[in-house]
């Protein structure tokens, strides 16, 4: 498997596997396929703890579905590995259920994965082996290729990353997804990430220590449909470009300069028109092109700066990312409700 590694200046801890790991999975309306995937899981745990000696619990973050998702997530078996069960108020969103799951786990390092099946329970093993055997903190998973995506989709991936990586210090790797494991230090690195607007894939970039890729073939969806559309793709690209770059205000600058140096230029040219040639100045038409440009361009970089001001409210107003509405947590030999130390920030979650 191609793996490639940045430079990092940070010595590997020693990867204690005692310390366990903890499999966060959101799950909005996944009732269907969770049996298998829990199947599926349990079957990993098992190997880990035979091969590594590796405690492992695996945390369902029910986002607010209107399937049976949590009824079913609540009766799936505690063996060989604890199922914790957090039960978000509504549908809060993938980025908040992350959160949730980042705040409950129990165990010492942190894997997380979807809950369609997309990414294959198989590859946890070798995510796992890359931390304990390599001494990696932050393991992430990127898509082999995206051939099978439409080209214009593809396009405008790239666009964004480079956009976002435009001269930036920290360049976030393309294509990354969220699956991907972090070691306890890294996780604890994370959970002090204040913001509440979270674009997860940048923050756990962010954080540093020894960080590798690994690449994979993303599975199809088992069921269902994915929740993403080409609105809410949007959406999560200008949270990310907004939370993690200024690059937009740059460009509006840019854009600024670059207007008026052509308004200057095309003014002189005027003024040698007539005073050299004596020609008239034909002006309606060019003023009316010139005032819509303008206006145009303003009103776009008014709602760029608008963009930022409404993520400055939205951290202002410090609502607590999420609210629990129950949780469950069955350790693999016996059960037990609400016990175990988890660590919810009272700032961002309430239960
Ligand atoms: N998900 C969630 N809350 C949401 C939407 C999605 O927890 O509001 C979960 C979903 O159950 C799945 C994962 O996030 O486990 C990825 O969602 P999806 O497959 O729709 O996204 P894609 O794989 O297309 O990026
Ligand atoms: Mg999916």
């Amino acid at each position: 498997m191609p793996a490639k590694t940045t430079k990092s200046p940070v010595r590997a801890a020693k990867p204690r596997p005692d310390e366990g790991l903890s499999i966060v999975v959101p799950v909005f309306n996944e009732a269907k396929g969770l049996p298998r995937l829990h199947e599926r899981i349990a079957e990993v745990a098992r190997f880990l703890h035979s091969k590594h000696s590796l405690a492992v619990e695996v945390v369902y973050v029910d986002d607010g579905s209107s399937d049976a998702t949590s009824q079913t997530a609540n009766a799936l078996p505690a063996m060989p590995l604890d199922v914790q069960v957090v039960t978000l108020s509504r549908n809060f969103g993938k980025e908040a259920a992350l959160l949730a799951g980042l705040d409950h786990a129990r165990l010492g390092a942190i894997l997380f994965m979807d809950g369609d099946g997309q990414h294959p329970p198989s590859l946890i093993e070798t995510l796992v082996s890359r931390w304990l055997d390599d001494g990696y903190d932050v393991v992430y998973t990127a898509k082999a290729h995206r051939e099978n995506e439409p080209w214009l989709r593809r396009t405008m991936v790239h666009w964004f990353y480079w956009l976002l990586n435009w001269r930036a210090r920290l360049k976030i790797p393309e294509d990354a997804g969220d699956f991907r494991l972090l070691s306890p230090r890294a996780a604890n690195a994370l959970r002090q990430m204040p913001e509440r607007n979270r674009f997860f894939k940048g923050l756990s970039s962010w954080i540093g220590f020894r960080q590798v890729r690994v690449d994979y073939e993303p599975a199809e969806r088992e069921h269902g449909v994915t929740t993403w559309n080409i609105w809410s793709l949007v959406g999560l690209s200008v949270e990310a470009l907004t939370s993690f770059s200024v690059a937009p205000l740059r460009v509006a600058s840019l854009l600024g300069v670059v207007m008026a140096a052509s308004a200057l230029l095309f003014g002189a040219w005027i003024v040698m028109e007539t005073v050299l040639f004596g020609e008239d100045v034909p002006g309606y038409p060019s003023l009316v092109v010139g005032l819509m440009v303008l206006g145009g361009v303003q009103l776009m970089m008014i709602g760029v700066l608008g963009e930022y001001i409404g993520k400055l409210l939205s951290e202002i107003k410090g609502r607590p990312v999420y609210f629990v509405a129950e949780r469950t947590v069955k350790a693999a030999d016996g059960p037990a409700k609400d016990s175990g130390k988890a660590r919810p920030s009272p700032a961002r979650a309430a239960e």
